[in-house]
């Protein structure tokens, strides 16, 4: 296995491999850059087919941090952590405990938090032996439902954000004004649900989807949504899809089918293949960049381990929305895709930091 010539591999400063005989731990840690500041990023479990698969989702996904970070203006790097086993019948509590001993050994190189596979609870079991992991306790929050460190409300309102800059922008509306549209949510999870939920409240008509059938009659009885089979929401007659499930929803497939003007939502890896944000613009499609869009999990998990407030924390979230809107603007004036667009912006902060030093 190839690790240096590895197609993921993109001058990842540090990625450790480790085994714990005693609790069958195997996992591994890549850090991408710490230009910025420590790396954040969440870990993974998952029944990977082979290490080879296991090293390419984590050095992608540690990759994909630093760009995160790095438009979320966080003083953070990039990093990520995959556990190689199943959390539904592999997963024990010596497991967690080991995985926080590794996270140990990095010195603080790398803050571990929850991902897929990965509960807060479980996280708490590795803080048992690390002083770096993050998420686990929100020492406030600001919209109005208890939390105990999930991000997800925060991602939800970062993205609510997001999707009125990118209204605003594709229909040259005053920010904030949604009356008379019709989104399109895919996946009404814990994201998509408090997205719809404040949607509906901004007076927009929803359309959702999703595979779990408790969560589809709870949005349906909540907002009044019209519910649509989960391989129609992408081609639904709407102003803005908003994927919030799985990853590449905007694939060759789904791009002529596409009737949304604005693609803006919480789901990772939108786009199947980056060369699809130009097909977007071909077709006068607004594309909010996932990983900017959907950054607020992380502003939260920055502020609850800082000396910071509820008040500052919203400010910082909703930064989301200038962001997009500087994208949205360059890519119309370069013609250039906005996932680009959002690349070369975040390079450049890291070359900017990096000459500074
Ligand atoms: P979740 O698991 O709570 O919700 C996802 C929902 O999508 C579920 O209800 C699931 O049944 C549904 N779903 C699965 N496959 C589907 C399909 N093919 N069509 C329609 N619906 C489908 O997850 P979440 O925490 O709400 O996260 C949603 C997305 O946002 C994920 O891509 C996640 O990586 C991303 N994200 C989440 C956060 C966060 O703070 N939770 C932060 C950043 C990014």
């Amino acid at each position: 296995m190839a690790l240096f010539a590895h197609p993921e591999f993109d001058n990842h400063e540090h990625v450790a491999f480790h085994q714990d005989k005693t609790s069958g731990l195997q996992a591994i840690i890549a850090v991408h850059d710490t230009t910025l500041g420590a790396s954040l990023g969440g870990c993974r479990m998952y029944p990977y087919a082979d290490d080879e698969a296991a090293l390419t989702d984590v050095l992608r996904l540690a990759k994909g941090m630093t760009y995160k970070a790095a438009m979320a203006n966080l003083p953070m790097g990039g990093g990520k952590s995959v556990i190689i086993a199943d959390p539904h019948t592999d997963k024990t509590p010596e497991m967690m405990q080991a995985m926080g001993r590794f996270v140990e050994s990095l010195g603080g190189q790398y803050i571990v938090a929850e991902d897929s596979g990965i509960a807060v609870s479980d996280v708490h079991l590795m803080a048992e032996n690390t002083s770096y992991a993050g998420g686990l306790n929100a020492k406030f929050t600001y919209l109005g439902e208890p939390s105990d460190g999930n991000p997800a409300p925060s991602t939800a309102y970062g993205t609510f954000v997001g999707l009125q800059a990118a209204v605003a922008f594709a229909f040259a509306r005053k920010l904030g004004d949604l009356s008379g549209l019709t989104v399109a949510i895919q996946g009404v999870g814990q994201v998509g649900f408090r997205l719809a939920q404040m949607l509906h409240t901004a007076g927009a008509t929803l359309i959702i989807a999703d595979t779990h059938r408790p969560a589809v009659l709870k949005a349906q009885l909540a907002f009044g949504a019209q519910v649509v089979d989960i391989n129609e929401i992408h081609a639904v007659e709407c102003d803005v899809l908003a994927p919030c499930a799985l990853g590449a929803t905007v694939n060759p497939n789904t791009i002529p089918a596409i009737k949304a003007k604005v693609i803006a939502g919480a789901a990772n890896n939108q786009l199947l293949t980056e060369d699809l944000g130009q097909a977007l613009l071909q077709r006068g499609i607004t594309y909010a960049p996932d990983y900017v869009i959907n950054a607020a999990g992380i502003i939260d998990i920055h502020h609850q381990q800082t000396d910071s407030s509820p008040a500052l924390m919203k400010a910082h979230i909703e930064q989301i929305g200038a962001t997009l809107t500087q994208i949205f603007t360059l890519s119309t004036a370069q013609g250039e895709a906005t996932n680009i667009i959002a690349n070369q912006l975040a390079e450049a902060k890291i070359l900017a930091k990096r000459k500074a030093r």
